[in-house]
């Protein structure tokens, strides 16, 4: 024993001297020039790296990042890369940083999530990625919400709508115009990924996330007036400004609104049942008096208007009506007829003042339809396009249309089919019209007409004429009227260079 515990030092120090030799020999070969790591993205060689370790953290510390980001528990990285050690390698070798982004250009990180496909005939399918299946559902909610109260909604799925007994409106479908399917994937995180139902529900109604534009409040602007000059409904203001419950609220000066401009990606339809009271117009009827003068008129009676109650169904897409139809007419009270006696004595040496038209000044425009009526979108912004006039539906396909007053035509078009659609060869989107010059520099056009015009250029028509049948035909989503008036001239063409004007305005 004594022999050995003197050896003891010796062998230490032998033990010691080979770790040494050991290390350094190990190190020397890791430090020998030859040996890289050829990356390949699959299959294809794309660099070679002196340290492996090297590139594995660049892609840790990006896991981790990701893992943070979405609040998930694991981030799957990018497929397809084999890390192989060469020991000959004669070739360039380039920094791991360089390595770690040319594999990000050409693959990305993946998590578990679903991706969303919404699609329509003759559309392009659109994907949503998302984090949870159930911000889906919720956002939906919010975006009809937005266009139909929730009050509403939750009255028509629970069925306990109010029942109308005199006037009022009812749900009577939601649905959404598209399919969608839903399916759970592994989703590359450079894609827009929504992880809550606040942003998708931003982004289902503006098409984006950025934040649109906002206006600051003047003096003298109300939201009427703010959505016009910006492109925006007013219910596309209250869509974009929920704060405001309605288009009388009062705007304060210096305050900031939003202008954002509304893109909805799904389309939501709500069908509702709506009874309301509208006049029924009374008849001018003319008698002839040979006592009277020729040129002299007298009232006998004057005319006082009826009322209907009238059950209409309307589809909405987004807020907005398409043509409507009428259900039911029911006349609650008949009009009186106005009666008017017209002079017709030649008197000797008498002059002829001419016209007995009716005065041409404001209040003096006939309404181009006939009653019950239903104006189904304004002169109003939508989605950023200005709907150029009215759309007077509900009278029927083949009801007459008149002219609102006396006038030239000064060109029509007759060449589309009665059921036209926006789809339709006949790709004008009038459709069938009538273009008329009416007093005091008035321009209308009577668009979607019936096939069968009876208009023609060069005519002279007089207030209340018929000049062509309710129809269908060009761009339309229904049977409707597209009255359009402009000043000074038309829209396009020979008498174009008008300005577009409201046409309620002559009313
Ligand atoms: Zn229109």
């Amino acid at each position: 024993m004594g022999k050995l515990k003197a050896y003891v030092p010796v062998l230490l120090s032998l033990l010691i001297s080979f770790v040494i030799i050991l290390l350094i020999g190990f190190n020397s070969v890791n430090k020998a020039p030859g040996e890289v790591y050829k990356v390949y993205v699959d299959g294809n060689f794309i660099g070679a790296i002196k340290s492996k370790s090297a590139l594995e953290k660049y892609i840790n510390n990006e896991q981790k990042s990701l893992k943070k980001e979405y609040g998930v528990k694991k981030v799957y990285i990018p497929n397809g890369i084999d890390i192989e050690k060469e020991l000959t390698y004669k070739g360039k070798i380039i920094s791991e940083k360089k390595i770690y982004k040319k594999i990000k250009e050409k693959k990305s990180f993946t998590i578990k999530g679903y991706i969303v496909t919404i699609s329509k005939e003759k559309e392009k399918d659109i994907k949503l990625y998302l984090l949870k299946k159930g911000i889906f559902d919720k956002a939906v909610k919010q975006v009809l919400y937005s266009f139909e109260s929730k009050e509403n909604v939750l009255n028509y799925k629970n069925d306990t709508q109010a029942e109308i007994k005199t006037t009022g409106s009812t749900i009577e479908n939601i649905y959404i115009d598209q399919d969608i399917t839903i399916q759970e994937a592994f989703i590359s995180t450079d894609e827009l990924i929504f992880t809550n139902e606040v942003d998708l529900t931003k982004y289902l109604l503006f098409g984006t996330l950025d934040n649109g534009k906002e206006y600051t409040v003047r003096l003298g602007d109300t939201i009427e007036t703010v959505a016009f000059n910006n492109k925006l409904s007013p219910s596309e203001f209250l869509i974009v400004n929920p704060e405001f419950t309605n288009v009388n609220n009062l705007l304060s000066v210096g305050q900031k609104v939003s202008i954002a401009l509304i893109s909805p990606i799904l389309n939501i339809v709500v069908e509702k049942n709506v009874v309301e009271d509208m006049d029924k117009p009374y008849d001018t009827i003319e008698k002839e008096d040979s006592s009277m003068d020729l040129g002299t008129t007298q009232v006998e009676t004057e005319g006082v208007n009826g009322i209907q109650r009238v059950t209409e169904k309307i589809q909405y897409v987004n807020g907005e009506a398409r043509p409507a139809y009428i259900s039911n007419v029911e006349v609650l009270k008949e009009p009186v007829n106005k009666v008017v006696i017209k002079g017709t004595k030649k008197t000797y040496g008498g002059v002829y003042t001419g016209s007995i038209d009716p005065a041409i000044s404001s209040g003096s425009w006939g309404w181009a339809t006939v009653s019950p009526y239903i104006i189904t979108s304004y002169f109003e912004w939508r989605w950023g396009r200005l709907h150029e006039g009215i759309d007077i539906s509900g009278c029927g396909m083949g009801s007459p249309i008149f002219a609102i007053e006396s006038g030239t035509v000064l060109s029509t078009y007759d060449g589309c089919s009665n059921y036209g659609s926006i789809s339709d060869s006949c790709g004008d989107y009038f459709g069938n019209y009538v273009w008329i010059q009416h007093p005091n520099g008035v321009y209308a056009v009577y668009a979607h007409l019936m096939n069968g015009v009876v208009a023609y250029p060069g005519q002279q028509v007089s207030k209340g004429q018929v000049i062509g049948y309710m129809g269908s035909s060009g761009s339309s989503t229904g049977t409707h009227l597209h009255l359009g008036t402009f000043y000074g001239g038309t829209k396009y063409g020979e008498y174009g260079g008008g300005t577009v004007f409201n046409p309620l305005s002559l009313y």
